[in-house]
């Protein structure tokens, strides 16, 4: 931040107050002091009320840092004026990857591009989501996909609903018939009897399962820029199993075949305690005991892929704006094959709580969120890693520094992500970080 920066005088639509004088209080390397702003009532509002330094701000206060819902920011961001040193945790059109029919849409563009500039080969690194198409729009390339492989299974989701809800899994075109486009009514019945806007998406029907059971996998990914791409992994993250085994004979059973917490936690045998949650690194070493360490290792690089290319694949939709960063929840589902498969990136994972376990865990996260954000201006800009985040894409791969060459050659270069791997992180954060202002180093 330079000091013209902090001269100027931020005018938001939330009002200028001008009660306290920045330019006199900041110093060349960051704030001691952050006004924020916080829309949720869950664990990111605990973080940020625990912050050294960082005071909230409330209705139309002046702000340094804002955490807010997907719906403040359609109503507010393009009237507001940010300064250069503000920040907010959405990319203004980031449903272009986390709408389920957009992110499609963006990654059938993506993987046409990769075929036609660098081939076939490529593109078909992108084949990591399942068929899925847009309805009612498409409705009739769909039919069409459906009657090349009769009996299979298929799901439609809402496009813009979360948790679980809306969905529902079905074998027979009858049974999404209101999703028909009908060529006979005129334009005006056709607005009276709009549908709401579905994806169906061929469901994967040989799920990894781990005692009987299907489960899907949460892991965070923090984009501090989209020009050039900035992405960084963090170590941390969960599988969400069902509570119910899994079998293809019945598709009614929501307990069954969605994972969503949200719809769990209302199965009538669901236990609170027990929960349905495994941590990332119990899962990461189930996984390395049953199939040894260089499958796994395959299946991780394979969800690195997952992500990276994701992200590339809305990398020119997306503005870029140096006001905003995010922090995506993937939704990753494993087959008998250990392929994994991206089901939806969601912009607002939740951060709501299921056992004390989970709250550590989203604590851990959401500090290590704003430790990589850095208000505070404590960081370089040049570093690997911050805490649980290992920075996995800077305008390029990023490789580890303790790979050997001389043992592996210089042609070996290994990814920087260390999911499901050990989280050391207060050991790191203690040798990287300066102290926070007024703070001594520990
Ligand atoms: P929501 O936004 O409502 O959570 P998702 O797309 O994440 O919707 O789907 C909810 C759940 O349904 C997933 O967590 C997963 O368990 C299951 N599911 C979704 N799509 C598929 C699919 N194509 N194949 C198998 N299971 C799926």
């Amino acid at each position: 931040m330079t000091s013209q920066d902090s001269r100027s005088i931020r005018r938001l639509t939330s009002g200028y107050k001008g009660s306290y004088d920045y330019s006199k209080s900041e110093e060349r390397e960051g704030r001691s002091l952050v006004r924020f702003k916080c829309g949720l009532l869950n664990t990111i509002q605990d973080v940020l009320r625990q912050r050294p330094g960082w005071v909230e701000v409330k209705d139309e206060g002046e702000w340094d840092f804002n955490w807010c819902d997907v719906g403040w920011l359609r109503e507010n961001f393009d009237h507001s004026y940010m300064e250069e040193h503000v920040r907010i945790n959405h990319f203004r059109n980031h449903y272009e990857l986390t709408r389920k029919n957009l992110m499609v849409k963006n990654l059938k563009r993506y993987r046409k591009n990769q075929e036609r500039d660098v081939g076939r080969l490529e593109a078909s690194k992108c084949d990591f989501f399942p068929c899925t198409f847009a309805l009612p729009s498409e409705y009739h390339l769909f039919v069409e996909e459906f009657k090349r492989s009769p009996g299979s299974t298929w799901i439609m989701k809402p496009v813009a609903k979360s948790q679980g809800k809306g969905i529902f899994l079905f074998r027979k075109l009858k049974d999404i018939m209101d999703w028909k486009k009908d060529g006979t009514r005129s334009e005006e019945q056709k607005d009276a009897a709009q549908v709401e806007s579905y994806v169906a998406q061929r469901y994967i029907e040989n799920p990894y399962l781990i005692n009987g059971r299907k489960f899907d996998l949460r892991v965070y990914v923090l984009v501090t820029s989209y020009v050039p791409l900035k992405a960084w992994l963090y170590r941390d993250g969960f599988g969400r199993f069902s509570s119910t085994r899994f079998s293809l004979s019945s598709i009614d059973d929501k307990y069954m075949h969605l994972t969503n917490v949200a719809v769990q936690k209302t199965a009538p045998d669901y236990d609170p305690e027990k929960g349905c949650k495994w941590q990332m690194q119990q899962l990461r070493r189930y996984l390395t005991a049953k199939h040894g360490r260089e499958t796994v290792e395959t299946l991780f690089t394979e969800m690195d892929n997952i992500f990276v290319r994701s992200l590339q694949s809305v990398q020119k939709v997306i503005i870029n704006d140096k006001h905003c960063f995010e922090l995506y929840g993937y939704d990753i589902l494993l087959d008998q094959n250990l392929k994994p498969w991206l089901i939806e990136v969601n912009a607002s994972p939740s951060y709501t709580p299921s056992s004390q376990e989970d709250y550590e865990m989203k604590c851990r996260l959401l500090e290590d969120t704003l430790n990589v954000v850095d208000m505070e201006g404590r960081l370089t800009g040049k570093e690997k890693r911050v805490g649980g985040y290992d920075l996995m894409w800077n305008d390029g791969p990023i490789y580890r520094e303790d790979v050997n060459v001389e043992t592996f050659g210089s042609s070996c270069f290994t990814a920087n992500t260390h999911l499901g791997c050990v989280n050391d992180r207060e050991k790191q954060l203690r040798w990287l970080l300066k102290p926070f202002p007024g703070q001594k180093r520990m």
